[in-house]
C-alpha cells in the first residue's frame, strides 16, 4: 500500500488527518502542539508528537493483542500513523480509578480517593459546548449513539481499563483516569479510535505520585516532556 499523504482533511488541537489512496485509512499526523482548557491554554514543544505517536501505537498494539479493536493500522514512522477510516461517535468516553479532575470539581469529592470499583462517564464531545457531561439518555435520545452501541462502548472502556491498570502497574504507574473516544467503519463496526497517550490519561508514579501526564501542562508543574519521556521510557523497557 501506497503510504503517502493525499489530502489533509481534518486538522485538530493535536493531530491532523490525512486521506491515502486507499479509502478505508487515513494517516494521522501528531504534532507537536498543547492545548487545555477547552483551546484557551496553548503550547507547542519539540518531540511531544513523536513521543505520543510512540506511546500511543504501543498501547493500541498492547490492546489489539488482548482482544480491543481499535482503528490503529500500523505506526509509519516519529509521527504518522495508518488508521482505519471512522465516523467518530461523538462521545468522549472517562473511566476512572482515582477521584481527580473534573470529578471533584463537579461534585465536591475529596481528591485520590481510590474508587471501590471504576467509573464510567460520557461527555458530549462538542468544543464550542466545552464537552459538556451528560448521562446515558441523553445520548439515546439525541441519536449520538444507540443503546447496544453504548453498552459495547462501555464493554471495551472497561476491558481496555483492566488491561491498561494492570500493564502501567508493572510499570510502577497508577492509571488515574482516562478519555477514550470511538468510532464506526463504513461497515458501522464500532472501534477504538483516536490515541491513547499522556494527553488522553493520567499517570501517576506509584512511588513518588509524581504525574506524568498533560496535567503538568495543565497546572504548569514544569517538565512536562520529561514526564512523557518517563512514560515512553517505562513502556519501551
Ligand atoms: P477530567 O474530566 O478530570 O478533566 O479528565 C478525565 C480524564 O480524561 C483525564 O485523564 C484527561 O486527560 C482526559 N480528558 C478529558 N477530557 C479530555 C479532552 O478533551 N482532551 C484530552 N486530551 N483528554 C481529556
Amino acid at each position: 500500500m501506497d503510504l503517502t499523504k493525499k489530502e489533509l482533511i481534518y486538522e485538530g488541537k493535536a493531530k491532523k488527518l490525512y486521506t491515502t489512496e486507499d479509502p478505508k485509512y487515513l494517516i494521522v499526523e501528531y504534532k507537536d502542539s498543547f492545548t487545555a482548557f477547552n483551546g484557551q491554554k496553548k503550547a507547542t514543544m519539540s518531540g511531544k508528537g513523536v513521543l505520543n505517536n510512540k506511546i500511543s501505537s504501543r498501547l493500541f498494539e498492547l490492546l489489539a493483542k488482548n482482544g480491543v479493536e481499535s482503528h490503529f493500522a500500523g505506526q509509519i514512522d516519529d509521527v504518522h500513523q495508518l488508521v482505519r477510516r471512522v465516523k467518530i461517535v461523538p462521545l468522549e468516553v472517562i473511566v476512572r480509578n482515582i477521584t481527580t479532575g473534573s470529578l471533584c470539581k463537579r461534585l465536591g469529592v475529596e481528591e485520590g480517593m481510590k474508587l471501590p470499583r471504576p467509573l464510567f462517564e460520557m461527555c458530549y464531545k462538542d468544543d464550542a459546548l466545552g464537552d459538556p457531561f451528560i448521562i446515558e439518555d441523553h445520548a439515546l435520545l439525541f441519536g449520538w449513539a444507540t443503546k447496544e452501541e453504548i453498552d459495547k462502548i462501555k464493554e471495551i472502556s472497561f476491558k481496555v481499563n483492566d488491561i491498561l491498570k494492570d500493564y502501567f502497574a508493572g510499570k510502577g504507574v497508577v492509571l488515574v483516569d482516562f478519555k477514550l473516544e470511538f468510532g464506526k467503519d463504513s461497515d458501522g463496526k464500532l472501534m477504538l479510535a483516536d490515541e491513547i497517550s499522556p494527553d488522553t490519561c493520567r499517570f501517576w508514579d506509584s512511588s513518588t505520585g509524581d504525574h506524568l501526564d498533560k496535567d503538568r501542562f495543565r497546572k504548569d508543574l514544569g517538565n512536562v516532556m520529561a514526564a512523557y519521556e518517563e512514560i515512553w521510557k517505562r513502556i519501551s523497557e
